[in-house]
């Protein structure tokens, strides 16, 4: 009776749980989310917050730049202003007292904007709630970082992954360049992926592309997005190379000439005498430095930023490094052109920057460095070949020669699926070779990487479905039953556990029941295909069988409790029997512990979360029992006791277990046999239950049965099971004719 109420009751807290889920802070406009400590974070200069802007909104951030001229529209606004307040035009003492004012004060120039992920991409966590995070994006397309306001995802808490984790992942993220390709697994941008989050890794992936696709919805919106066609120089990625490496790879190409090579490169039929024939005249390199790999190499790091914040947006930077005779400065670098296609572009000392000094390994003896910025005006393709041209005026020697450079293909970056169909990548396929990785979404990309484990996983699904088939074949013999059982509990604990990380939790059902009921959608979760498809096994093996499928088969923990315990008995350790009427009121109290989480949940209490502990899976699976000290004693104690009894845990404590056998209740089929003798007076199979889910009178509880199969063998023994004995017994009596 006691135990139907709570039954029941339970049904009813999971249903509201599904509900609940208000978080109506969010929906409060931007700017009253946007507090000074998120804008001193994201942009330390900022002066002034304008108004929000645009649907999706975004808030414009201004910042102090006293070089910056005065711009003619701002005028121009406050020539109308005061026109309509003082209905006449500003006289020329008001306007240059205007222009004073401004420039004393400093002129506020748009330094970026600020945004979030609710508004802006609607993204969603793993919970299947949407997010909070501010976004800072500054003007010249880089991210100024990322603050969270709300989230609410199951894996991030004080108790189990810290929020500053999350925050220092996205925190790795800032100066990605929004108008590349930023790419979220490697980090770029300084991002480390999402391994420093584990525990959290879904968590993770949703937050950081949220983050990013919001930026680049934001900078196209802006109008700041770089107008680029299906591909662009790869300024971003680095690629580490020494100075032979450099120049065989591309990144630099070179000539070198002596007095008499030049001579004959450029005045051939010239029969004068030249001194030093063997002279070098010039030793000359160029290359584009704007690519990390380029300009990093040979200038290191620090040096290498330095010299390309002085680009602005669409501007290229070109390196050409000398030796010899020959100065390609001289005349304030007239003597430098360059030439794509039709194009010819002089060089002044108005492009020239200062360059530092070389610090690439292997460093060649070149001491004319020397650094031009490209800018965008000239309309120059990074992508496309061209060439430097110098003129030579010496006394001995005139002309021009030419040094040609094609970018390396590996440069050239964009979107992964023209890449390789232009021949710039190879082309890499996923799924055994049947679908090409570069064509795939984000989820679909987490199926592709786990290819051999999801095939793995169905092997063993498909195993499975066939033991539970063909159960009567696998259970008439007791060691064939026996060392199945064990193997496969092996591999689920070991590959299923501890290696493919794919632990059940009542954390995933929690999530799934709310994406049900509310309508969050699903996506979310396909980002964990082997969760995902367990999942799925497990809600259809719930139908048919009961709970029973997953705790005896497919729980990693499950399996090493059991493992615990046939090693208990191998060495002899005190086995602690609980008698049954202990054990059948035992059973209820995982259902309270699953109350109790559920109404935490239900009225939005904090200890949800840190009451979800209680399931030990992240400390003994997951985490392979590398946390804090508290959570590994209670995971090691909850082991040890399964020395002595045969899952503890999971029938008297497990909140997942009790959601199960509480949907199991309406399973359809009844596989276990079970004989009018079992119970009354043969309690053999009862005995033979290592769960206790045989009651005296035979009746087997399906809600409490693991399907382990062990009373079964027992049924099919015809040296063990009475009737069976007394039946062979009877056919032996009859007489043979
Ligand atoms: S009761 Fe819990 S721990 Fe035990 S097998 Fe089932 S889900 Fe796993
Ligand atoms: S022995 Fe039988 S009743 Fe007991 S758990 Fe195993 S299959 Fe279920």
């Amino acid at each position: 009776m006691i135990k139907n109420i709570i039954k029941n009751l339970l049904f009813l807290i999971l249903l509201i749980m599904s509900f609940s889920a208000a978080k109506a802070d969010m929906n409060d406009p931007l700017q009253s989310r946007i507090n000074p400590g998120i804008v001193a974070k994201l942009f330390p200069s900022a002066e002034l917050l304008g108004a929000p802007t645009g649907t999706p909104p975004y808030i414009p951030v201004y910042g102090t730049d006293d070089n910056v001229t005065i711009d003619e529209t701002i005028l121009a606004k406050w020539r109308i202003e005061f026109l309509q307040v003082e209905a006449r035009e500003p006289s020329a003492e008001e306007t240059n007292a205007k222009i004073a004012s401004l420039k004393k004060t400093g002129f506020k120039k748009e330094i970026g904007f600020l945004f979030s992920t609710y508004e802006t991409t609607k993204a969603k966590g793993y919970s299947g709630d949407h997010f909070d995070i501010i976004v800072g994006l500054k003007t010249d397309g880089r991210l100024a970082g990322s603050v969270i306001v709300e989230l609410h995802e199951p894996m991030i808490c004080p108790t189990c992954v810290p929020q500053t984790k999350l925050t220092a992942l996205h925190d790795t993220f800032k100066g990605a360049n929004i108008n590349r390709r930023v790419n979220l697994n490697s980090g770029t941008g300084g991002g480390r992926g999402y391994d420093g989050v584990t525990g959290a890794t879904i968590s993770a992936t949703l937050t950081t592309n949220g983050i990013i696709t919001a930026a680049k919805k934001i900078l196209r919106q802006t109008g700041l997005g770089a107008n680029e066609g299906p591909f662009y120089l790869d300024v971003d990625s680095f690629l580490d190379y020494n100075w032979s490496e450099l120049v065989n790879w591309g990144g630099v190409v070179g000539k070198s000439f002596t007095n008499e090579g030049i001579l004959k490169e450029l005045n051939p039929e010239t029969e004068d005498y030249i001194r030093n024939p063997d002279r070098n005249f010039t030793t000359i390199y160029a290359g584009l430095a704007s690519p990390a790999s380029v300009g990093k190499n040979i200038f290191g790091g620090k040096w290498y930023s330095y010299h390309v914040s002085q680009l602005a947006t669409g501007d290229n930077l070109l390196v050409v490094l000398g030796s010899g005779l020959y100065s390609w400065k001289k005349n304030d670098y007239k003597r430098v052109s360059l030439v794509q296609k039709d194009k010819k572009w002089k060089f002044t000392k108005n492009e020239a920057l200062k360059a530092t000094a070389l610090r690439i390994k292997e460093k060649p003896n070149l001491s004319q460095v020397g650094l031009l910025r490209i800018p965008k005006e000239w309309g120059f393709d990074p992508l496309e070949k061209w060439s430097l041209e110098f003129s030579v005026n010496e006394k001995f020697v005139n002309g021009s020669f030419r040094l040609n450079y094609e970018l390396p293909k590996q440069l050239i970056t964009g979107d992964p699926v023209a890449l390789e169909d232009a021949g710039l990548r190879p082309i890499k396929t996923a799924f055994l070779g049947l679908i090409r990785e570069s064509k795939l979404s984000g989820w679909q990309s987490e199926w592709a990487k786990q290819d051999y484990s999801i095939i793995i996983l169905f092997i063993l699904l498909i195993l499975l479905t066939l033991f539970l088939v063909f159960q009567k074949r696998l259970t008439s013999n007791k060691n064939i039953h026996n060392y199945i059982r064990f193997g496969f509990l092996t591999i689920t604990l070991t590959w299923l556990g501890w290696i493919a990380q794919a632990q059940l939790s009542i954390v995933n059902i929690i999530s799934y029941a709310q994406a049900l009921v509310q309508g969050k959608g699903y996506t979310q979760f396909l980002f964990e295909p082997l969760i995902c498809i367990i999942f799925i096994y497990t809600l259809f093996s719930l139908i048919l069988l009961g709970r029973g499928v997953f705790c005896g088969w497919l729980c990693p923990f499950g399996a090493l409790q059991e493992i615990v315990y046939k090693f208990g008995r191998l060495v002899k350790f005190p086995e602690l029997n609980i008698p049954f009427w202990l054990n059948e009121r035992l059973w209820v109290l995982k259902y309270i512990i699953l109350m109790v989480i559920a109404v935490t949940i239900i009225i939005g209490n904090d200890w949800s979360y840190s009451l979800i502990e209680i399931e030990p899976f992240k400390t003994a699976i997951t985490s392979y029992f590398d946390r804090s000290l508290p959570y590994v004693i209670y995971a090691g104690i909850l082991i040890f006791i399964g020395l002595s009894t045969e899952r503890f845990f999971c029938r008297f404590m497990c909140p997942l277990g009790a959601v199960l056998a509480f949907l199991g209740r309406f399973h359809i089929f009844d596989m276990i046999p079970r004989r009018p003798e079992c119970g009354n007076p043969c309690h053999l199979c009862e005995k033979s239950c290592p769960v206790q889910a045989i009651a005296p009178s035979g009746k087997i509880n399906m809600n409490e049965c693991f399907q382990c199969l062990d009373c079964e063998v027992e049924y099919y023994d015809d040296s063990r099971c009475p009737p069976l004995i007394f039946e062979k017994k009877a056919i032996q009596k009859i007489p043979q004719n």
